[in-house]
């Protein structure tokens, strides 16, 4: 029986795809992958015969007819997107039809450009008594956002704020921010074409000089915005250390021991 395989590419670099993602493209019969941000090394593992294509310039329908009409009898069909297929990616719009159709599907988690963003900083979205909580959200663009999930009302919880799509608006991200109560010297990172090799592009800020910076480096898209009240920690003098490897915190392969008095 055929399948339709939606298959995260990760953030840029061809290595950072799934094991289980590199064996689907050696094995698939046809591939469509999202053009502007999936790079085509991505599809290097492909067999000679494998049907390859950019969707680029097509609409979703399109995309949708491309693979009913690669997935003939006992074909593997991958679509290959950026980062994870369930953020951001369309996904549900081309599983419905497909499911329509009685084609059967499967999902391949990726490396989201989040992730690969917070490892380019060598930063850490959690830190004990810091923030335990991460929001993968974006500003208000064409896409409305729904009842409550403007980044005004979800800052509030001053914990990490992961931004999508929001780079060319980083203008209003800063003024969400300071709305919600951030200090303008509070830091913002920006992570440009994160885990590319030999593009991406690391910048470092504030609320306040973020923007200015952005410009400078003159980076308007493809660029991952996170503002957290960790980020720096690696040059924090003191930090609050996790529970888990504290010597007399007891978990299910350790027995804790009482500190000394
Ligand atoms: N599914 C993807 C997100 C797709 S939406 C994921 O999980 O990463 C596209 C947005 O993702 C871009 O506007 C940008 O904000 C972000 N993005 C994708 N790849 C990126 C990369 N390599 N570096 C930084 N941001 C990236």
């Amino acid at each position: 029986m055929s399948k339709v395989w939606f298959v995260g590419a990760g953030p840029g670099d061809p290595d950072l795809i799934t094991v289980k993602g590199r064996d689907l493209i050696a094995r698939a019969d046809a591939i469509l992958f999202a053009g502007s941000l999936v790079s085509e090394a991505a599809t290097r593992w492909a067999r000679d015969d494998c049907v390859i294509a950019d969707s680029k310039g097509m609409t979703l329908e399109e995309i949708v007819a491309w693979l009913i009409e690669q997935a003939e009898a006992d074909k593997t069909v991958i679509r290959l997107q950026t980062g994870d297929p369930g953020l951001y990616g369309a996904l549900i719009e081309m599983v419905q039809p497909l499911d329509a159709a009685g084609i059967d599907i499967g999902v391949v988690p990726g490396v989201s450009s989040a992730m690969a963003s917070a490892a380019a900083g060598v930063e850490s979205l959690t830190l004990p008594e810091v923030t335990q909580t991460v929001i993968l959200t974006r500003i208000e663009g064409r896409t409305p956002m729904p009842e409550g999930e403007s980044i005004e009302e979800l800052a509030v919880h001053h914990c990490t704020l992961c931004l999508f799509l929001s780079i060319s608006l980083l203008k209003k991200v800063q003024q969400a921010l300071l709305d919600a109560g951030w200090s303008p010297e509070a830091p913002v990172l920006v992570v440009h074409k994160a885990s590319w090799p030999g593009e991406e592009k690391i910048i470092r800020g504030t609320i306040s000089d973020i923007r200015d910076k952005c410009k400078q480096e003159k980076i308007n898209s493809q660029a991952m915005i996170i503002a957290s009240p960790t980020l720096g920690a690696r040059q924090w003098p003191e930090l609050k250390r996790s529970k888990l490897y504290d010597a007399s915190f007891s978990h299910r392969f350790r027995k804790g021991v009482k500190a000394a008095p």
